[in-house]
């Protein structure tokens, strides 16, 4: 499945590069044509970069666009003529049709890998790069001949690996994408955003993306503590056969007849193969790690996803969210001392890798991010400021201001951490005690102001 999200990915990015090189190409066309007009030009130049209004121009269908208020576009038009209207739209299909590229496919030289279908291991001294294959479950790893440069190995993202027959060797591209930073807009969009593992991201607008995350985890750290009081009683069974085989190692040390020796080796000889074999079949772990892979894979796959739905349905320009988080949660009981420490590590884990993915894919889009001071976000009310009475629900999901009745906890959070971003009196520095302080005098004068 991702080979085939990664191909249909590659031959979109093509399609659209064709079409930005076309315009581009079809533009200079344009200007050394003496005989537009300059408002006949101006309108060319434009089309020729904007698809949305190119493609419709082709089809035919120019009258149904709808115009948003950024768009230069209705101004461009309406400085033409109804002649040079007509004119400039014969032009473009003329041209198109021309000058239009035929995309060919020459036997697959080039594949795109996404974050998850690669990665980059040390082994024999030597960089590796192991790849995903199109057999379930087998990758492959593949030496490189110079060493992997990217100082931050965790900032994954996508790969393109490019086979280049004639200097006989696999190359690997990767796009670095720079953080554009528009200086025209001067009204930039802030988002404040709450982490948590019951749901993953809880935003100031009030949308939240990774609905029940934790019940992947609890499921997986389930599995590990099921697994492992299975092979409790293959561990106590090859323990005890040790022990046997020791105290029988022991007794052949002393010198004894030749029968009696004979006999000895043969019980040692069958203790080790009953031994070796409980190891083999029962105590192993390459399955287990194989599995457990397999899972943190597709943990990270959904909080890939509900990063990026989070950051295209919000659109920010500044992400504003804490620099640490998650204490506020309580898990789930777990069933024994083992299980609560599977979960813990699990659970840092996800934090881990949820603060670096949020970090990659804002630096990948542009988006600036501001840690803010973490200190009690989620113990008042975004809006009367007075101090939650108690949490609910099983996720401690709920809140009850005593004033303004019950609400959702985590976007209540994201609120408070959006307004911390322009609060003059609370930096991230500002001490945990003296953060309350502040928050509960500032409700007292609201209190007496009111009064
Ligand atoms: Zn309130």
């Amino acid at each position: 499945g991702r080979h085939v999200t990664e191909a249909v990915k590659e031959v979109c990015m093509n399609l659209n590069s064709m079409w930005t090189n076309l315009g581009l190409k079809l533009k200079k066309i344009v200007q050394a044509n003496e005989s537009l007009a300059k408002e006949e030009r101006q309108y060319l130049n434009y089309v020729f970069t904007a698809s949305y209004y190119w493609q419709l121009i082709l089809q035919g269908r120019e009258n149904e666009a709808e115009s948003s208020k950024e768009s230069k576009y209705p101004v461009l038009r309406a400085a033409l003529t109804k002649d040079q209207l007509r004119h400039c739209f014969g032009y473009i299909r003329r041209l198109t049709r021309k000058h239009k590229p035929y995309p060919h496919s020459s036997a697959a030289r080039c594949m795109l890998y996404d974050e998850i279908m690669w990665k980059v291991i040390q082994k024999d001294g030597a960089d590796h790069l192991d790849i995903m294959t199109a057999v379930s479950g087998k990758r492959k790893q593949l030496k490189l001949t110079g060493p992997f440069c990217y100082a931050n190995k965790k900032k994954r993202g996508d790969v393109q690996l490019i086979l280049d027959r004639d200097k006989k060797r696999l190359e690997v591209h990767r796009a670095i994408k720079a953080a554009v930073h528009d200086l025209h807009k001067s009204k930039k969009k802030k988002v404040g955003m709450d982490k948590g593992l019951a749901t993953l991201l809880s935003c100031s607008s009030g949308h939240e993306y990774g609905f029940n995350f934790s019940q992947l985890v609890n499921a997986e750290a389930e599995r590990i503590n099921r697994r492992n009081t299975n092979r409790n009683e293959y561990i106590q069974a090859a323990k005890e056969l040790r022990h046997e085989l020791s105290a029988l190692q022991a007794k052949l040390a002393i010198k004894h007849s030749a029968k009696t020796e004979r006999r000895l080796r043969n019980r040692i000889g069958s203790l080790e193969r009953r031994i070796s074999r409980l190891e083999e079949r029962h105590l192993g772990s390459k399955l287990y790690h194989r599995q457990h892979a397999r899972k943190q894979c597709n943990m990270e796959r959904i909080m890939n996803m509900s990063i990026r739905k989070m950051l295209l349905t919000e659109k920010p320009d500044v992400l504003v969210k804490e620099d640490l988080s998650f204490t506020k949660e309580k898990l789930p009981k777990a069933a024994n001392r083992y299980e609560a420490k599977v979960r813990r590590k699990l659970s840092s884990w996800t934090k881990g890798t949820l603060d670096d993915r949020i970090e990659y894919l804002c630096d990948c889009l542009g988006i600036r991010t501001v840690d803010v001071n973490p200190a009690y976000t989620s113990q008042f009310c975004p809006n009367c400021g007075a101090r939650f009475s108690e949490r609910k629900g099983t996720h401690h999901e709920l809140t009850v201001c005593p004033n303004c009745g019950e609400m959702n906890a985590n976007t209540a959070a994201a609120v408070n951490i959006l307004r911390r971003a322009d609060d003059k009196n609370i930096t991230l520095y500002t001490p945990y005690k003296k953060v309350e302080k502040i928050l509960e005098d500032r409700y007292a004068n609201k209190q007496s102001v009111m009064a």
